[in-house]
């Protein structure tokens, strides 16, 4: 089969021809419809210094968001069948430990994450453990289902930061910023803020529901939000970047008593004036790790399957497996957003 793998430790993937894998116990073998590229494929493409310490698989195969149909079980799978439609929640939980037992599996102490520490989806099959193949409902379109792991980071966020009838900003208008526009919007957001440095990702970002664009560099985002909300502040921040400058100088833009969701990962440490910010602002901080499973998993599948959220402006370009560096160019660049691989050539 084809597979774009990560031979060794250093920069780039390769387009390779590699044994189809066998279903080991308890795994089912998927045909992927379709692979999305997420920031964290680009960081183990380019090997950054945290994809150098994630302790990736390494000969691999890269990629993890994806969906597709079953073509075959393992040996003590039960409760999946041959022709399902599944798509991959990423988190492998160890199934023992306090989280795992106390209804918090996606932030399992023993995390294994599928494409990282396992070989991946960019690849005409992959074997994926049962225990996270969501079978998805028929009437959602595959390609829609392969973004919902990054899609469930977004909701995640939107329902913990509590946005209905709230001004909410959403930092970074890349797939996962543009999936938390679109919930914020759906979960009744009064005004959304979309705060992103590159135009284009501001024009996909008014497709999906923002209210006010905010270019920071062009405009000052302290001042802009101050003027618009009467020198209030937002209620709700979605910190989507993980940019460290953008987190710290937001605190300068939301309302005392108000949330800041962490969804974005810096890269680095940062320092924030906790006197100023948190305490005397009252704020509440909340880190987002993952999907809650499997409770975003079914709201997604209520909001795709009803029609309420639709991921058509999100999913902005379509590449065959053979494409995969032009994939990784438009994903890193200002104007695409969800970048699809479609090993079966769609
Ligand atoms: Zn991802
Ligand atoms: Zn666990």
């Amino acid at each position: 089969m084809l597979a774009v793998m990560k031979l060794q430790r250093g920069p780039g993937a390769s387009l390779c021809t590699t044994e189809r894998p066998e279903p080991g116990r308890r795994e089912v073998l998927v045909r992927v419809a379709a692979a999305a590229i997420c920031g964290t494929d680009s960081h183990i493409h380019e090997w950054n210094a945290w994809a150098q310490g994630a302790g990736l698989k390494v000969p691999g195969v890269i990629g993890h968001e994806c969906s597709g149909e079953i073509v075959a079980l393992g040996a003590g799978v039960t409760d999946l069948a041959v022709g399902d439609h599944v798509s991959v929640e990423t988190h492998i939980p160890c199934g023992r430990c306090y989280q795992c037992r106390t209804g918090d599996q996606h932030i399992c102490a023993d995390l294994r994450i599928f494409g990282l520490h396992t070989d991946g989806c960019f690849a005409e099959y992959a074997a994926v453990p049962a225990a996270v193949a969501r079978r998805i409902p028929g009437e959602i379109p595959l390609e829609t289902a392969a973004a919902f792991e990054p899609a469930g980071v977004a909701l995640h966020g939107v329902e913990r930061g509590g946005v209905a009838g709230a001004d909410v900003a959403v930092v970074g208008c890349g797939p996962i910023g543009l999936f938390a526009v679109l919930f914020a919007r759906i979960f009744g957001a009064a005004r959304i803020f979309a705060l992103d440095v590159a135009p284009g990702r501001l024009a996909l970002a008014e497709n999906v529901g923002a209210t006010i664009l905010i270019r920071p560099g062009e405009v000052d985002p302290v001042k802009a939000i101050s003027d618009a909300t009467h020198a209030r502040g937002v209620d709700v921040i979605l910190e989507v970047s993980g940019a460290g400058e953008a987190l710290r100088s937001s605190f300068g833009y939301l309302r005392k008593g108000g949330r800041v969701v962490l969804l974005g990962l810096p890269g680095a440490e940062v320092s924030l004036d906790v006197t100023r910010d948190i305490v005397f602002k009252e704020a509440t901080i909340l880190g987002i790790h993952g999907r809650h499973m499997w409770r975003t998993w079914a709201m997604l599948e209520g909001l795709v399957a009803s029609g309420r959220a639709d991921f058509g402006p999100v999913l902005t370009h379509r590449l065959p497996l053979s494409e995969f560096e032009r994939g990784f160019a438009l994903s890193r660049g200002g104007d695409a957003g969800k970048v699809l691989l479609l090993p079966g050539g769609g």
